[in-house]
């Protein structure tokens, strides 16, 4: 049995965490918008040359990070946590969802990496690379200018984070 672990997208609602999921999982782009679609999808994949099986959660929170986003916190190994480069609100909600991370982990830091999605989208454009640069590095955390359109760093963004998986599950 190889490795195995749970990856969990968070983020605001049409920041294209569904978009993401499909990419990565079948290189297709989801262009409708059904924002309550909610499901785990299963993909092994090798990085590094070693195998691994991803449990992706793509979850559909609405309203306010309560009970339901505990719950997958919980019980994910590891975070991508999108925001949409076109909207300043769903930027500033990335730091409330890691806190969250780091609450319900009760630890000071724990494996997610951050995804600026719809970078394709330039006249649309709120928040500047450097803004989620800075914002990585105030948690020490890996960061990703996405776009699902273009399937530009999908696949880059899931092996970042299985990388600090792996190295964390060495050293637990
Ligand atoms: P979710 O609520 O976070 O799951 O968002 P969705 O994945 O459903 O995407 C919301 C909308 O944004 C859909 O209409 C997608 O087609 C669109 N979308 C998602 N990712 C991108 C992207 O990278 N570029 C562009 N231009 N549109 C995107
Ligand atoms: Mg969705």
């Amino acid at each position: 049995m190889g490795e195995r672990f749970k990856i969990v997208l968070l983020g605001g609602s049409g920041v294209g965490k569904s978009a993401i999921t499909l990419m990565f999982l079948q290189g297709t782009f989801l262009s409708e918008y059904d924002p309550t679609l909610e499901e785990t999808f299963r993909k092994t994949m090798a990085i590094e040359n070693k195998s691994c099986l991803l449990d992706i959660l793509d979850t559909a929170g609405q309203e306010s990070y309560t009970t339901m986003e505990s719950r997958y916190i919980q019980n994910g190994d590891g975070f991508l946590i999108v925001y949409s480069v076109t909207s300043e609100t769903t930027f500033e909600k990335v730091s409330t969802i890691y806190d969250l991370v780091l609450r319900v982990k009760d630890v000071d830091s724990f494996p997610t990496v951050i995804l600026g999605n719809k970078s394709d989208l330039a006249t649309q454009r709120k928040v500047t690379p450097n803004q989620g640069k800075d914002l990585s590095n105030q948690y020490s955390l890996p960061f990703f200018e996405t776009s699902a359109l273009q399937n530009k760093n999908v696949t880059e963004s899931f092996s970042s984070l299985v990388q600090i998986l792996r190295k964390k599950r060495e050293t637990d």
